[in-house]
């Protein structure tokens, strides 16, 4: 029962009624015996960092963030953990007990957690990300920081130059030399939206070596055409699902300081993606 007492915390972005963070926490919140409650917000462009100063005015006790808000909630928080710092974007804002604004990047440990959990060691490992936005540069830097190779190839070179970077020894493949760094690669992560569509899959999966391991960070459709033909070969394959239950189970840890229900957080994210 939501009371004068329950906490509240919410989803903040444009366009974000789709959003499955409002099935995710509420599941988690409920599970974890918390009497937090958990809403979307649609908040128009150029209304994010006004939305996250708000924060305390309504006693909000946390906000995930996400398109198109998340580098102007990072300058409206008061302070930012290494990952939002590094990326310059945040996807959580928690209120310390100080009253301090604290904006998390959580999208890049979510990755390595839920990869991990796949069984992939990521040491030495090469790995080739596809894309160059905000989901890449959060995998390129958490990749980088699990002391794997980190390549990444773009369509526009600045971009893929500036996401690399962000791993040491990272290094920017143009797009159309990607076949090619993939053939070599332990890891193939496409990062792009490419396959939301059901069309190709971004990379010729046929040139892959059959020890390589492919995850697509689309989670909708389920099954993108660079899972199905990675599947097809029998190579190791998987959906961005994990990559969404770990980001959103970090900030409920963040948020909370709960561990997360991770199985409750999994099935609420699967059930919503089936409907
Ligand atoms: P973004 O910031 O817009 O970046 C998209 C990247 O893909 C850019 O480098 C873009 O290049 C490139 N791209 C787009 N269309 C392309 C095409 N036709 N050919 C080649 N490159 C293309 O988006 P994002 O937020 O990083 O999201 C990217 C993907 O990650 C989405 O599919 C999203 O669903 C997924 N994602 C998943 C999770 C999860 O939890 N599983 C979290 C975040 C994002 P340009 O800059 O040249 O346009």
């Amino acid at each position: 029962m939501i009371t004068g007492a329950t906490r509240l915390a919410g989803v903040i972005g444009d366009p974000v009624r789709h959003s499955r963070s409002p099935m995710i926490f509420n599941a988690a919140f409920a599970a974890a015996g918390l009497d937090w409650v958990y809403v979307a917000f649609p908040v128009a462009e150029g209304n994010g960092a006004d939305a996250v100063r708000a924060m305390p005015l309504l006693d909000i006790a946390a906000l995930n963030v996400t398109m198109p808000h998340k580098a102007a909630a990072a300058s409206a928080c008061d302070l930012l953990g290494p990952d939002a710092a590094a990326l310059g974007v945040v996807n959580a804002v928690v209120r310390e007990a100080d009253g301090r604004l604290r904006g998390e990047a959580t999208d890049g440990l979510g990755f390595v957690r839920a990869t991990r959990e796949l069984g992939f060691e990521f040491s030495g490992a090469s790995v080739v990300v596809l894309g160059a936005g905000g989901a890449a540069r959060a995998i390129a830097r958490a990749l980088g920081a699990e002391g794997a190779r980190v390549s990444v190839a773009a369509r526009r070179t600045d971009t893929a130059v500036a996401a690399a970077a962000l791993a040491p020894g990272g290094v920017a493949v143009d797009w159309s030399d990607r076949n090619a760094a993939a053939a070599e690669a332990q890891l193939v992560v496409n990062a792009t939206p490419i396959g939301m569509e059901g069309e190709v899959a971004p990379i010729d999966v046929a040139q892959l070596a059959q020890h390589a391991m492919v995850i697509d960070t689309i989670y909708h459709p389920e099954t993108t055409p660079l899972v199905a033909q990675a599947t097809a070969r029998g190579l190791r394959a998987a959906n961005g699902i994990g990559m969404l239950v770990h980001q959103a189970a970090l900030a409920f840890e963040h948020f909370t300081g709960h561990d997360a229900p991770l199985d409750v957080m999994r099935w609420a994210a699967l059930d919503r993606a089936e409907a």
